[in-house]
């Protein structure tokens, strides 16, 4: 197979990270004789930085292009006396809207040997499972331009959604669920909104093309405390934007890590955006602390998602999960025991949990 893929590091610790899921990426090129063409471009502060903007013409059309995106994360303290519409988080709602990449999906699995790390019971929260399917691309962060009015005193946000925009995202949730454990918790506030009531209808109307898939609608704060306290008993959630951002960082506490999240923002012919779910971390940038796992993992879900490579995909993924068997952790992971590692050294191990030794073992070595 061969393919290319646009890596946009950003800021913070994105370079850090970056540098591990492209290590890993080769590894399993090397082990299944595909082709994977890396080609770097600058988005987020790193983009201001150099050009002034936080999405140059220059990185759009190589994402354009592409087969699949790879991003660090953007933003930091740096440019924070930039004005709003300039920031570094204006580059990667551009890229996405561009894009057209409206569905972000995000798995939410515990790994076992961290369910202690969770600030949560661990009876509560093993066996949870979650996959969050959330609008990327229009409501409230989309409407018309937010303004203010009245002398400052009175302020405007709207959310705008087309049916068509909520048609396809549901039929996401339900493809999902179809090939997951068949439950669908559809998220709304139709008691209040028109937009929820909308949303609803359309749930409803789709729900009787997959007869196999139950559905449930939950009222946003009351799926917000089901999340925490009976996480288990979701199968696939899908929400608009708003609600989808809210809940998908509040269900990053059942792994017990932010650290250790990926996510992957896809359009309907399969190109897409793989990030973590963390931020670009400003605090440890630079100092090789930094968790690589959320990358390396969004780097197995740009395999399963636009290339298919489930074998691939799983084969990360195991290799990550033997990490965590094997006791290792990065400082964010605040275990008690176990073998404390830097960025670097955790890529080594999840290189060398590879099934191909031979390989990664001279990638390994090129890199220290
Ligand atoms: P954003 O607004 O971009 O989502 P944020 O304000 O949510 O950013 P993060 O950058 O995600 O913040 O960082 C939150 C905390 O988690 C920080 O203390 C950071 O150091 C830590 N953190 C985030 N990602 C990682 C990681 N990969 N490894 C270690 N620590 C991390
Ligand atoms: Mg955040």
């Amino acid at each position: 197979m061969d393919k290319q893929i646009i890596l946009l590091p950003g800021d913070g610790i994105g370079r850090e990270i970056m540098e591990s899921a492209k290590l890993v990426l080769t590894a399993i090129a090397m082990e299944y004789n595909h082709k994977f063409t890396f080609h770097e471009h600058a988005i987020g502060g790193d983009a201001i930085d150099k050009y002034g903007v936080p999405l140059p013409e220059d990185t759009v059309n190589a994402c354009s292009s592409a087969d699949a995106i790879l991003l660090g994360a953007v933003g930091g303290p740096k440019w924070d006396s930039i004005p709003v519409h300039l920031r570094p988080e204006k580059g990667l709602l551009g890229i996405r809207k561009s894009l057209g990449l409206f569905a972000n999906l995000r798995p939410v699995k515990g790994f076992a040997s961290l369910l202690h790390a969770s600030p949560l019971k661990e009876e509560i929260i093993k066996d949870s499972d979650i996959m969050i399917v959330r609008e990327l691309t229009g409501g409230l962060y989309f409407g018309q331009p937010s303004e203010r009015r009245e002398n400052g005193n009175v302020v405007v946000d709207t959310l705008y959604y087309h049916r068509t925009e909520m048609e396809r995202i549901i039929e996401k949730g339900f493809q999902s669920a179809r090939i997951r454990n068949k439950h669908l918790t559809s998220v709304d506030k139709a008691n209040v909104l028109e937009s929820s009531r909308m949303w609803r209808e359309i749930v409803n109307e789709k729900a009787k093309d997959y007869p196999d898939v139950t559905v449930e609608h939950l009222l946003v704060d009351a799926a917000a405390m089901k999340l925490i306290t009976q996480p288990n008993q979701f199968d696939v959630i899908v929400t608009e934007n708003l609600f989808g951002d809210i809940l998908s960082d509040e269900a990053s506490v059942l792994t017990g890590s932010l650290g250790m999240l990926p996510s992957a923002s896809v359009r309907t012919d399969g190109v897409g955006l793989y990030e973590p779910v963390h931020g670009s971390a400003p605090d440890i940038a630079g100092k090789d602390t930094a968790n690589p796992l959320g990358m390396i993992l969004s780097a197995a879900l740009m395999l399963r998602y636009s290339f298919g490579l489930e074998e691939e995909a799983s084969e990360i993924e195991s290799a990550v999960n033997e990490c965590m068997e094997q006791g290792y952790h990065t400082a964010d992971l605040k275990l008690n025991g176990g073998k404390q590692v830097s960025t670097k050294k955790m890529t080594e191990i999840v290189l060398g949990n590879l099934t191909t030794k031979r390989i990664s073992d001279s990638i390994c070595n090129s890199y220290v």
